[in-house]
């Protein structure tokens, strides 16, 4: 088996985008030591980078190994113990799967439902609050299954009055909307590299607050996991710098260099780069029969669904995708769950998130829908 020459992709999906070429020559720097002080260095500097782009001055930053389930895992096992009560948003996939995570942690369940392609609304959220008075509450900011942006910081406040800790999933969101942590009050937050970020999979950003950890502190019983223990883990990546695990050098040497290009873009200009990308998509898709499924002002701008159009036959639209991989190198993604034959869902992530990414796909289209 060779790897030597993978085929060329312009990765149109939910995750994983492209990478830049600088990151790409990070990761295949030679390896240095997991305590090496000039890896701890770009360490401390992946870090202070993590906490600008969360909007966070938490110290508990950094990296988890792993992808964004992995993220996912950490906060809620963290945060959660047997019987602890917890409501958990689902206007997609990615809610539901929090929901197992939880239940799995032993957690007292109340979830709160929106129809797919809408957002779950403050009330609703409020309500559930009010009557289960929950140790935590947790939902999705970006829902890449359905494309929907979810607004934060109203839900946030109903669950910080009640006490509750708020978790946030940020996978597909980092590096290409605003995220604010500390102003929305948010005390526990995960993303994943492979999307905004223009990384590979494999790591997580994650972010605690000083009441996450002080919650965790404060168990009755020890967090299920040993390999995502918050309070073990702080033994290396805070400033003991000490051996947990060996951190995955050469992702986070990727990870140095994917923020540093994000810094030298700066993040407002990231942001209109991913609006305008979308906006273009949205605009020239309307000719080939696809419509958005979310109304505009709850649109992602990194992640757009699309309905399929009605006059294609069943199975017509995964024989189109089939066709954009293989003859253009495009590939866009499916419909998940119960989406799943009904939309496409086109990811404009990161380094794709331009205007030419747009044009390569609906040049592909207009000669296979001719
Ligand atoms: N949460 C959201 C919103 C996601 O989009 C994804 C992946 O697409 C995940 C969690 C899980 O991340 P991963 O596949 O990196 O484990």
């Amino acid at each position: 088996m060779s790897t030597a020459a993978p085929p060329r992709r312009l990765l149109l999906g939910p995750g994983p985008s492209n990478v830049h070429p600088r990151v790409r020559r990070a990761l295949a720097q030679p390896m240095i030591g997991h305590l090496d002080p000039v890896f701890l260095g770009v360490l401390d500097g992946v870090q202070a980078g993590l906490r600008r782009l969360f909007g966070t001055q938490n110290p508990m930053t950094l990296p988890l190994s792993g992808t964004g389930s992995a993220g996912m895992e950490a906060c809620l096992v963290n945060l959660l113990e047997p019987g602890d009560p917890v409501v958990i948003g689902v206007a997609g996939v990615f809610g539901e799967r929090m929901c197992e995570v939880a239940r799995r942690a032993g957690a007292r369940l109340t979830r709160v439902d929106a129809e797919p392609g809408t957002i779950l609304t403050d009330d609703a959220m409020a309500e559930a609050i009010a009557r289960t008075r929950p140790r935590v509450v947790a939902f999705v900011h970006a829902e890449t299954s359905t494309g929907v942006a979810q607004p934060v910081e109203a839900i946030a406040r109903a669950a910080r009055e009640a006490g509750a800790l708020v978790v946030l999933d940020c996978v597909t969101s980092l590096g290409g909307l605003a995220v604010e942590l500390d102003a929305w009050g948010i005390d526990a937050a995960y993303s994943g590299t492979q999307k905004c970020l223009s990384c590979p999979p494999g790591l997580s950003p994650a972010s605690f607050s000083e009441a996450a950890v002080a919650r965790v502190r404060a168990r009755r019983v020890p967090v299920q996991s040993w390999y995502l223990d918050i309070g073990l883990l702080g033994a290396y990546f805070g400033s003991e710098r000490v051996y947990h695990h060996t951190a995955p050098i050469s992702m986070i040497l990727g990870l140095a260099e994917a923020l540093g290009m994000i810094e030298e873009e700066g993040m407002p200009a990231r942001i209109e780069r991913h609006r305008e990308a979308s906006e273009a998509l949205v605009e020239g898709i309307d000719a080939f029969g696809f419509r958005p499924l979310v109304e505009a002002r709850h649109r992602l701008p990194m992640l757009t669904s699309l309905r399929v159009p009605a006059r294609f036959a069943p199975g017509e639209e995964a024989g189109l995708r089939r066709r954009l991989l293989d003859r253009y190198g495009i590939e866009v993604g499916g419909g998940l769950g119960p989406l799943a034959g009904q939309i496409w869902r086109i990811g404009l992530m990161g380094e794709n998130a331009r205007l030419t990414s747009v044009e390569s796909l609906f040049s592909a289209l207009r000669r296979e829908l001719a």
